[in-house]
């Protein structure tokens, strides 16, 4: 493969050329249709949705940062209130509670998971905790066992942020069913992915589904009669269309996802300034990320030499949510030095289903190289 050629973090160009007549065809039958905002199309991918994770409910809306403030309004969560949430994620996550009014929580991380430690929820519960919201992080669920034990013990509710992780399993379990509420982003990236902006609220709780869909078109179940201050948060049909064509491939794409993973893995095997993440079952790989480990060259470096040699790669995500400038002084005194050090040394590789060998096998031998330069 030649020096010139440029490999971007992700390519989403592959779905778009096998699903092409499918994908034009649903967009032609909506903009015929004349039926543009929570019609059938919206209300099919509801039901496929909920079909797909097995849950009772789908409540579709227009991002997963929505998806997570529809889901805690829902419940009730509100100023006064705490919700535990881990500090590495995307932002999204702990500004949901803090738009909803609550305060977020931030427990530090396992290691090994980068996703949420259980372990350390009891120690953080207040008279004010009512929920626990555990992300399941690059498509690896959370040790959810621990997760909802604390729940239970503690009387609070579970808001699972499955944003990286549609089709994602725990024990068999799907991602998004094991708490109250599950949060789904339809967001370009995602394993889900559609053509704009999309989320999802999944649930088998009637009454959170029915607050989240009233929310969701400014506190109305009935037109014109607004019982609260909600939002506008629809899906739009066209978006619940091209989903409605990809979400039956989802699992093809996931498999895919955990085969170049492994390929990663086995190219990248033995080299001990990285970090691996683990495979095992379940996991959906929306990205697959590496730890560098300290020392010469740094992450930054690696990274640096690495878009040099015309190879992307991202970080996600190199401030944890509490050392973040919005939450300089609100959390000042937090500290979570698990996270601290992955947000130092994490970095993601040109990632995405299907891609071709040869290219992985290009990007495993210039970190190598790279790793090597010291
Ligand atoms: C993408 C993402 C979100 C937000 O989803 P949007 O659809 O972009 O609003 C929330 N949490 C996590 C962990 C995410 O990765």
């Amino acid at each position: 493969m030649s020096t010139q050629t440029r490999i971007p973090s992700l390519d989403l160009s592959g779905p778009v050329e096998a699903l092409w007549p499918e994908l034009t065809g649903a967009t032609e039958r909506v903009l015929r249709s004349a039926h543009y905002i929570l019609g059938p199309e919206v209300a099919a991918f509801e039901r496929e949705a909920a079909g797909f994770l097995g849950t009772r409910h789908a409540v579709a809306c227009n991002s997963g940062t929505d998806a997570l403030v529809l889901a805690l309004r829902a419940l009730g969560i509100g100023p006064g209130d705490e919700v535990i949430t881990t500090p590495f994620t995307f932002f999204a996550t702990p500004e949901a509670i803090s738009n909803v009014g609550a305060q977020p929580v931030f427990v530090d991380i396992d290691p090994e998971t980068f996703n949420l430690d259980p372990r350390l929820i009891d120690a953080a519960v207040t008279p004010r905790t009512r929920a626990l919201l555990p992300v399941h992080l690059f498509g690896l669920p959370c040790e959810m066992a621990g997760v909802l034990g604390a729940a239970a013990r503690h009387g609070l509710r579970v808001v699972e942020d499955c944003a990286q992780s549609f089709g994602a399993r725990y024990h068999g379990k799907a991602a998004g069913t094991m708490g109250h509420a599950g949060c789904f982003s339809f967001f370009p990236t995602k394993n889900l992915s559609g053509f704009g902006d999309g989320g999802l609220v999944a649930t088998d709780d009637e009454e959170l589904a029915q607050g989240a869909r009233m929310l969701r078109v400014h506190g109305s179940r009935k037109k014109y009669h607004n019982e609260k201050v909600g939002c506008n948060s629809r899906l739009d049909e066209l978006q619940a269309a091209l989903l409605r064509v990809k979400l039956p491939r989802v699992e093809a794409w996931n498999g895919a996802r955990v085969r170049a993973a492994r390929m990663y893995q086995d190219l990248l095997a033995g080299e001990e300034r990285l970090v691996l993440p683990g495979i095992c079952d379940g996991h959906v790989f929306n990205q697959y990320t590496v730890r560098v480990r300290r020392g010469a060259p740094d992450r930054d470096r690696v990274k640096a030499r690495l878009l040099e040699e015309g190879i992307e790669t991202n970080v996600y995500y190199p401030v944890p949510c509490h050392r973040l400038p919005v939450y300089g002084r609100s959390h000042a005194g937090v500290v979570c030095p698990r996270a601290e050090r992955a947000a130092a040394e994490v970095l993601s590789l040109p990632f995405w289903p299907n891609m071709d060998g040869e290219v992985q096998a290009h990007v495993a031998s210039t970190l190598r190289r790279i790793l090597g330069e010291g």
